[in-house]
């Protein structure tokens, strides 16, 4: 048991975004955002879908204008996980949608007169809906940027302050919020100083932080370097790829760090030329083949006997590459020898009934 690793988690108040809890010991959420048009209400919806097949807890919907408001009330019907409104500047959108939405993303301090920030905190409260403030390092206040010169963390931390005073100046404590930069360390120093300044819960996220490939890496590196310091209760990874691919790597993210865990998790050898059959192969094929298994099962893939057994034996099920026979482990024990051809397939059946008899055992009320 390896402890200290993973700092405590910062006591954070807990707000209710629709059905899912975030802040406080809720599990940390994972979300993403649609990049369908909000009018197209049937694309949004298969979208909605996709995400949450993938594992999507919390989903963001822009919502530009009056015909996307209508629509974002269409969706929120069908959709059966929490639907975050995003809105900029013009409140009276956030007053169309306050009735539907789980989770309202707009910043007071740009929705301007007095009276219009009061009518949608009224809003807020009447329906019992959440604020996400969102502060972003690419749109900080013109006389914020004059002061610091260049954005920086002292000035998203003012930027963000601005906002939430605001709304503790209206008895609003129903909120969360970001502070995002495409920079790293920027983005880590910001969280930093805003976890001790506020109690409301923190949405962790690099904003444009590039490619699938590339977006991966950073959003692990930012998001992970916070996670391990106990700073953060809901998390979306930002990237120029489908956004199922933001769910996934989230879920990555929080698999890693041991903070939760869904679906299989693969663990496998880089392979070399010690291998005795196609590693990088094997793993692909049975992570397509395995998408749809939510369940926690961790599985091994190691192409010859200098790690296999000792890493097959760990997990729930466990190939180790030999010659002329491969050996299958399941719970532990050598189970099988099997060659080449029919090692995708025999794997996969060994998850699938483990799988299904831990549904078995699950009491038919719990499913
Ligand atoms: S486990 Fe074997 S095949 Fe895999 S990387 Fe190590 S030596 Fe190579």
């Amino acid at each position: 048991m390896i402890d200290n690793v993973i700092a405590q988690r910062r006591n954070s108040l807990k707000i209710q975004v629709g059905e899912v809890q975030v802040g406080g010991d809720s599990p940390i959420s994972v979300q993403s955002m649609t990049n369908t048009d909000t009018e197209d209400v049937k694309a949004t919806l298969n979208q909605i879908h996709e995400l949450q097949a993938a594992g999507a807890d919390i989903v963001r919907v822009s919502v530009p204008d009056k015909a996307a408001a209508a629509a974002f009330k269409k969706i929120k019907k069908e959709a059966n996980l929490p639907l975050v409104a995003d809105i900029h500047f013009d409140y009276k959108i956030a007053l169309l949608v306050a009735d539907s939405a789980d989770c309202l993303r707009i910043n007071p301090g740009n929705i301007g007169k007095d009276e219009k920030v009061k009518e949608v905190i009224k809003a807020a409260k009447d329906n019992n809906v959440p604020i996400r403030v969102g502060v972003n390092a690419g749109s900080l206040e013109k006389e914020l940027q004059r002061k610091y010169g260049e954005p920086n963390s002292d000035a998203l931390v003012e930027s963000a302050m601005r906002h939430v005073d605001i709304l503790y100046a209206n008895d609003f404590e129903n909120f969360k919020l970001s502070l995002k930069a495409s920079n790293i360390p920027m983005t880590v120093e910001s969280y930093r100083k805003i976890a001790k300044k506020i109690d409301q819960p923190l949405h962790l996220g690099i904003t444009e932080s590039g490619t699938l490939r590339s977006g991966s890496i950073k959003s692990s590196i930012g998001i992970g370097m916070l996670l391990a310091e106990g700073i953060g209760d809901t998390i979306r990874v930002s990237l120029a790829a489908d956004p199922v691919h933001e769910v996934k790597a989230g879920w990555d993210i929080l698999k890693s760090l041991g903070l939760r865990s869904r679906g299989v998790k693969i663990i496998a050898c880089p392979s070399c030329s010690r291998q005795n059959f196609d590693v990088v192969g094997v793993v692909n094929e049975l992570e397509a083949r395995l998408e749809d298994i939510s369940e926690d099962i961790e599985v091994a893939i190691i192409g010859c006997y200098v790690n296999g057994p000792g890493e097959s034996k760990a997990a729930a099920v466990g190939i180790t590459g030999a010659n002329p026979l491969n050996l299958m482990y399941v719970d532990g024990k050598p189970f099988k020898k099997i060659t080449n051809e029919e090692m995708v397939s025999e794997f996969e059946q060994q998850i699938r009934n483990k799988i299904t008899n831990k549904r078995e055992q699950i009491p038919a009320s719990n499913l």
